[in-house]
C-alpha cells in the first residue's frame, strides 16, 4: 500500500484521521472507538465512545460518576458511522463484549483487533475472523516461544493439589469470570467463592447471557479450609493467603514468567499466541499489518522471510 496511511499512532493512541477518531485512546479525546473494557483501553475522560453495549456496561460499572462520556452502544455487526467514515464491531474473542473494529474507507478495509484470542472460552462470545487490506493487531505474545497450553491441560494439572484449598488470583475483570467457569465446569464437587471486586462483573457476564455456573460471594467468615473449597481473588489479595497451612496459592496467567508468587502457576492466557498471530495474519488477507501493544519485531523478522508481500509496521 502506496502514501500515508489514514490511521497511524499518536501519543494519544491510534488516530484515524479521515473520521478523526481514534482507538483505545490512553488519554481523553472527542471521539473513541473502544476495543473492550479493560482499563488500559476504556478510560472515563472521552466525550463520546463508540463501543459494544457489554463493554457500555463494564465501563458505567467501573468508573460511576467518574465516566465523562456519552456512550454509543453499538450491537456485534451492526454498521455504524462516524463522521461519515463506516464501521463495525466483529468479535475478538479476549473477553466479554471484546470487539475487532472494521473501518471501511475509500474502498479499504481496515481491522484493528484490539486484544484479542481465537482459542475457545465459554465465557465470552466466539472469535470472528476478519477479512482485511489493512490488519492492525497487538502483539502481546509475539513470540515463537509463546504457545499456550490447552485450558483442559491447564485444568488436569490442579488434580495435583486435591487435597488442598485453593484461592486463585486472577484479573477481576476477565480472566475471573472465564477461571470460575471453567473451575465449576471442571470441578462440580467444589464450591467456588469470589471476592466482591471480580464479582461486580460476574454479574455483568450474566447479565448478558454468560453462565458461569454456580458460585457465591465470599464470606470471610464461611470460608474455611477444606479440600472442597475453590476462593478466587484479585491478584493483590493472593499474598494474604500465601503459605498458610492447607492452602495451595495459585495464579492464572499468560506470561511464562509470572509476577506474582504464588504455589502453582496456572498458564491461561486471554490474548493471542504466536501461531494464532500467524494465522489471523492469513486468515485475514491482509497486506499491511500494523503492530500494536508489545513488540511486533518478531513477527516482522518472520514475515520477512515467509511472506515477503505482507509490509509490517511497527
Ligand atoms: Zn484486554
Amino acid at each position: 500500500m502506496e502514501g500515508r496511511l489514514p490511521i497511524e499512532k499518536t501519543p494519544k493512541g491510534l488516530h484515524f484521521w479521515p473520521g478523526d477518531f481514534h482507538l483505545d485512546p490512553k488519554r481523553g479525546v472527542d471521539r473513541a472507538v473502544v476495543s473492550h473494557g479493560h482499563a488500559d483501553h476504556a478510560i472515563p475522560s472521552n466525550r463520546e465512545v463508540w463501543c459494544t453495549p457489554a463493554t457500555a456496561a463494564i465501563m458505567h460499572a467501573r468508573y460511576g460518576s467518574k465516566l465523562k462520556s456519552v456512550i454509543h452502544p453499538i450491537e456485534l455487526e451492526q454498521p455504524f458511522q462516524i463522521n461519515g467514515i463506516q464501521l463495525s464491531f466483529h468479535s475478538a474473542g479476549h473477553m466479554l463484549g471484546s470487539a475487532q473494529t472494521l473501518i471501511e474507507h475509500n474502498g479499504i478495509r481496515y481491522c484493528y483487533t484490539g486484544d484479542f484470542k481465537t482459542t475457545h472460552d465459554p465465557s465470552c462470545e466466539p472469535f470472528k475472523a476478519v477479512r482485511c487490506d489493512v490488519l492492525i493487531t497487538e502483539t502481546t505474545f509475539a513470540d515463537p516461544e509463546y504457545d499456550h497450553p490447552s485450558d483442559s491441560d491447564e485444568l488436569d494439572r490442579l488434580e495435583a493439589w486435591a487435597g488442598y484449598t485453593w484461592v486463585v488470583g486472577a484479573y477481576s475483570l476477565g480472566k475471573s469470570q472465564r477461571i470460575t467457569r471453567l473451575l465449576t465446569e471442571r470441578f462440580p464437587n467444589r464450591k467456588v467463592m469470589v471476592h466482591p471486586e471480580p464479582a461486580v462483573f460476574h454479574r455483568i457476564y450474566e447479565d448478558y447471557g454468560m453462565g458461569l455456573g454456580e458460585w457465591e460471594h465470599y464470606d470471610h467468615h464461611a470460608f474455611k479450609r477444606t479440600n472442597d473449597l475453590i476462593l478466587i481473588v484479585p491478584p493483590k489479595v493472593l499474598s494474604s493467603f500465601h503459605g498458610r497451612p492447607g492452602i495451595v496459592t495459585m495464579f492464572a496467567t499468560g506470561w511464562k514468567r509470572p509476577y506474582i508468587r504464588a504455589t502453582h502457576h496456572m498458564q491461561i492466557s486471554d490474548h493471542a499466541d504466536w501461531g494464532e498471530l500467524l494465522r489471523l495474519v492469513e486468515s485475514s488477507g491482509a497486506t499491511t499489518i500494523m503492530a500494536v501493544h508489545g513488540s511486533g519485531t518478531e513477527l516482522q523478522n518472520h514475515l520477512q522471510k515467509a511472506k515477503p508481500h505482507i509490509n509490517v509496521i511497527l
